[in-house]
């Protein structure tokens, strides 16, 4: 359904929201508010300077206006609660004069000062009542909280169409709502008992639906024709012996399970788990040696095209004594090269090819592909999993995943069900620890002095910050604000400081990252869009600021970017938080599954394993950490459900089953 048939909607409107990822109607009335504040009028006893408070008043005085300067104006008058009188300061509400008469009764939102025995007031309301339960959006640039809320009662009064997936048996089992009812309740609860079983409806079906997804490929997988592989073992065995050090043991066991299901006649289907520097890219390399050794074609997809090319070199170094055909397909191939490409593909002349996106690209069709490689997968959701295949389709190319977020074990289990899992725990003994401290913002003069001594080795530093700018409701160190400061504590004509944001695009973001690479950027301001992947040799140095707004798995992966090389890295987490006990996990450990570990006990604040970035796996109300125990329901009962109904031909999600076959 479209937007503007929504009341008062136009263009402007309409380009916010979608900021905010809002095309339709339905995406507007599924769109969920992730808190609620719950009005509770308090005393004014009660109330104290730290925290905002309701306080139910009487206007006892006419209100005094000052005009301070222009757009600036402040408003004073007595009010009183409980026979208490007191001063009520409120700023730029000059709007609100008429309305605040002798004996009006109104709401005061805000802080007291005892001392002083002054109100400082945030904002007034008329007609509140105690126990109001206001639901809480995440919001953009342009967009308040009350006027989102207006959009989406409007859109609840449409014909608007949203589906349940949930099946009648569950629906009936745990007696939950209908889908219609939770979607009117999450907007408006009369009660914390109507957000209780709103919210449970619509995180089950999100879960369900996803597991649901999970467990039909893994059903897909198993009847899947693969191909089994012959090769000359000795050959392979030169080439891991030539290799100029020692395999872990970690990377052995896996080399092993990935030959075994190359081997078989069953299509392996795996993900490689290992934290960043785990050493994954040679297990891949080894793969799709055999994979060559065995006459077949193979293919890497990276993320990026700077970690694309990253893989190309290394690739081309390895296999240099051999006559192994590699070509490289981005976004900034010629389109020559491209047609070229295609070409030498389809008439089997390419052994390898190594790219991004744009390998799943309509025209690329392989001679006889054996091998799908995906480099860290996390960035790929379920739907494009699976999508290059063979010019005949008889048989399906082994797929190997690599991705470097480090997550518990059984918890890889349950939300990459449908693969294989393998883990490579330790790390090649080859560099220095990165060595993390936790500082309070407060006390940033030593971080800057940290950052002077190491530009003056000639080193560089990233700086991280969570948001690109400030944003009303949460104040947070934007990008912009912390280059400005950075700017002023150090000479901004030697030094030059750039901005990576999600905003801008991949060539843009690309230029950057290959700038900073060669080191004409010396400071690389950032939000969480700079790739894993990539080395940056001499970078030594990371500062997080706002570190208490990542979850530890972010920071870990956030630190990966530094301690690529032999020499000495830093990362700096700052935070105002005095209680950190959480950010201190970093400083006792580098061990990504530790921390993952431990992130998943902690209870409270925390992020997704860093799994949240990928396309389906972006739940607009579940969270795969909190929601754990109804993930472990929902995966059962996908699987009761699958066996139960599907194959009888009466399966509600044919539409859903359609979207998995094309993959698209
Ligand atoms: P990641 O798992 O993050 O992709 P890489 O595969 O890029 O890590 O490996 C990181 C570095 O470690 C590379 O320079 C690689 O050559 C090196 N390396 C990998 N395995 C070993 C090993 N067993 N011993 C020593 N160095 C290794
Ligand atoms: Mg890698």
């Amino acid at each position: 359904m479209n937007l503007n048939l929504i009341k008062n909607i136009g263009p402007k409107t309409e380009k916010i929201l979608n900021k905010i990822n809002i095309f339709s109607v339905e995406d507007l009335v599924t769109y969920y508010p992730y808190r609620y504040n719950v009005i509770k009028f308090i005393n004014i006893n009660d109330a104290n300077e730290s925290d905002i408070c309701y306080v139910l008043a009487t206007v006892l005085s006419v209100v005094k206006i000052s005009f301070i300067k222009k757009n600036f104006n402040r408003l004073d008058f007595i009010a009183a609660n409980n026979n208490i009188s007191f001063k009520v300061t409120i700023f730029n509400r000059a709007f609100l004069k008429n309305n605040l008469y002798v004996n009006r009764k109104i709401v005061l939102i805000g802080k007291y000062n005892k001392i002083k025995n002054i109100f400082i007031a945030n904002d007034i309301k008329f007609n509140v009542e105690d126990g109001t339960i206001e639901p809480i959006y995440h919001l953009t640039e342009g967009l308040k909280n009350s006027n989102l809320r207006k959009l989406i009662n409007e859109s609840l009064k449409l014909k608007y169409k949203v589906y349940d997936y949930v099946p009648d048996i569950f629906n009936d089992k745990y007696n939950f709502i209908n889908k219609d009812k939770a979607i009117e309740l999450i907007h408006n609860p009369n009660s914390i008992s109507d957000i209780k079983s709103s919210k449970l409806k619509l995180i089950y079906e999100e879960l369900f639906l996803y597991m649901f997804k999970i467990n039909y490929l893994k059903l897909l997988n198993k009847k899947s024709n693969g191909i089994k592989k012959i090769f000359d073992e000795n050959i392979l065995n030169e080439f891991l012996n030539s290799l100029s050090f020692k395999l872990t043991l970690d990377q052995e066991l896996v080399i092993k399970e990935i030959l075994n299901d190359m081997k078989s006649s069953n299509r392996m289907n795996r993900l490689v788990l290992g934290d960043v520097g785990s050493g994954k890219t040679i297990v891949a390399i080894v793969a799709i040696f055999t994979n060559y050794l065995s006459s077949y074609q193979a293919t890497f997809m990276a993320p990026t095209e700077i970690l694309a090319k990253q893989h190309y070199e290394t690739i081309k170094n390895y296999f240099e004594p051999y006559n192994i055909k590699i070509a490289l397909l981005t976004g900034s191939t010629t389109k020559k090269n491209k047609e070229k490409i295609y070409e030498e593909l389809e008439s089997g002349q390419i052994d390898l090819l190594i790219g991004t996106h744009s390998l799943l690209n309509e025209h690329v069709i392989f001679k006889n592909l054996g091998l799908v490689i995906t480099d860290e997968q996390h960035r790929f959701g379920v739907n494009q999993r699976n999508l290059l295949q063979n010019k005949d389709n008889k048989k399906e190319s082994d797929v190997l995943y690599l991705s470097a977020t480090p997550i518990p074990r059984t918890y890889a289990l349950t939300i990459y069900g449908d693969l294989d899992l393998s883990q490579i725990k330790t790390k090649p003994n080859i560099r220095k620890e990165v060595i993390t401290k936790v500082v309070l913002e407060k006390n940033i003069k030593e971080v800057l002095l940290k950052i002077y001594e190491e530009l003056k080795l000639g080193h560089q530093i990233f700086v991280v910050s969570p948001l690109i700018e400030q944003n009303d409701e949460i104040n947070l160190n934007s990008v912009y604000e912390l280059k400005e400061k950075l700017s002023n504590a150090f000479n901004n004509d030697l030094i030059n400081i750039e901005i990576l944001h999600g905003k801008l695009n991949a060539k843009e973001k690309d230029k950057l990252m290959l700038d900073f690479k060669k080191g004409v950027i010396k400071i690389l301001i950032s939000t969480t869009v700079i790739e894993v992947g990539i080395d940056i040799p001499k970078a030594s140095m990371i500062v997080i600021f706002n570190a208490e707004r990542f979850g530890l798995a972010t920071l870990h992966q956030l630190r990966g970017r530094v301690g690529r090389s032999d020499i000495q890295s830093y990362c700096y987490l700052v935070t105002n938080n005095e209680d950190n006990a959480r950010l201190k996990v970093m400083e006792e450990s580098n061990d990504g599954f530790y921390i993952s570990e431990k992130d998943f006990e902690q209870r409270g604040q925390g992020d997704l394993f860093g799994v949240k970035q990928s396309g389906d796996m972006t739940f607009k109300i579940a969270d795969l950490k909190k929601d754990y125990k109804i993930l472990l329901q929902a995966k059962t009962d996908s699987e009761i459900y699958i066996k139960k109904s599907l194959f009888k031909g009466n399966c509600l999600y044919e539409e859903e089953i359609e979207k998995i076959n094309f993959l698209d």
